[in-house]
C-alpha cells in the first residue's frame, strides 16, 4: 500500500512518514500544495494524508482539483482545532476524514487504515482468505493461526492482493503500490516476491492469471 503525505512543517511530515513506514506503508512525500496536487494526478496512491495550510495551493483546492479530475483515492485532512469551517469545506471539497491538529500519530494510522479497508470494501480490520488472516492493525499475518515471517515487500504483496481479494492484480499495479516514486521499479522482480510469499503460505492461494496478472481468492471460491 502506497500513502502520499502532504504537508509543509518538515518535521512533522517526516514523523507522519515514518510512522507509516514502519506500519510497512510506501511513502511519498510532497510540502507544498503544488507539488502534492502533481504527485496525487500522476501516481496511483490508496490514500493521501493532506495538510490544509500549505503553500502554492491549499489543501482544500488540491482535493478539489482532484476530484473535478475523476481522482477518487481515500483523502485524510489534517486541520487546526478550532476550525470548525476548515472540516466542513474539506468534507464538501471530496475529503474522506479529518485528523485535528495537534492529534496522535496512532490516530492518524488508524484512520488511515479504515480508509484503505474501506476503499477495498472491507468493513473489518481483519481481512481472511482462506486459512490466512491478515491483521491490518499489527500489519502482521498468520495461516492456521500460526505467524507469517514476512520481508517488507512480502508483506506490501500480501496485504494489496489481500486488499483486492477475488481481483485480478497486473504486476505493473502491484509494483506501483509496492515502491515509492524514487525506486527503480522492475515489474520481474514481482515474479520472485510471489514465488517466495507462495512457498511462506504453504497454500496455493495466489493463482496466476496468464497476460494479466495475479489473483488471490480463498480455495472454495476458487472452486465456483
Ligand atoms: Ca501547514
Amino acid at each position: 500500500m502506497r500513502i502520499l503525505v502532504i504537508e509543509d512543517d518538515v518535521n512533522l511530515n517526516r514523523q507522519l512518514s515514518d510512522a507509516l513506514k514502519e506500519a510497512g506503508y510506501v511513502v511519498d512525500q510532497a510540502f507544498d500544495g503544488e507539488e502534492g496536487h502533481y504527485l496525487g494526478e500522476t501516481e496511483p496512491y490508496d490514500a493521501v494524508i493532506l495538510d490544509i495550510g500549505l503553500p502554492m495551493m491549499d489543501g482544500i483546492s488540491v482535493v478539489e482539483k482532484w476530484r473535478t479530475e475523476g481522482k477518487g483515492m481515500p483523502v485524510l485532512m489534517l486541520t487546526a482545532r478550532d476550525r470548525w469551517s476548515d472540516k466542513v469545506a474539506g468534507i464538501d471539497a471530496g475529503a474522506d476524514d479529518y485528523v485535528a491538529k495537534p492529534f496522535h500519530v496512532e490516530e492518524v494510522l488508524a484512520r488511515v487504515r479504515a480508509l484503505i479497508r474501506r476503499a477495498a470494501g472491507h468493513s473489518s480490520s481483519e481481512i481472511v482468505c482462506g486459512p490466512v488472516r491478515l491483521d491490518t492493525k499489527a500489519s502482521k499475518a498468520t495461516v492456521d493461526g500460526v505467524p507469517l515471517k514476512l520481508t517488507s515487500h512480502e508483506f506490501r504483496l500480501l496485504s494489496y492482493l489481500m486488499h483486492h481479494m477475488g481481483q485480478v492484480v497486473s504486476r505493473t499495479e502491484l509494483v506501483e503500490h509496492m515502491y515509492d516514486q524514487d525506486f527503480d521499479r522492475d515489474s520481474n522482480t514481482i515474479e520472485v516476491f510471489v514465488g517466495r510469499l507462495r512457498k511462506k503460505l504453504g497454500v496455493d492461494l495466489i493463482e496466476t492469471v496468464r497476460g494479466l496478472g495475479y489473483r488471490m481468492q480463498a480455495p472454495s471460491e476458487a472452486a465456483k
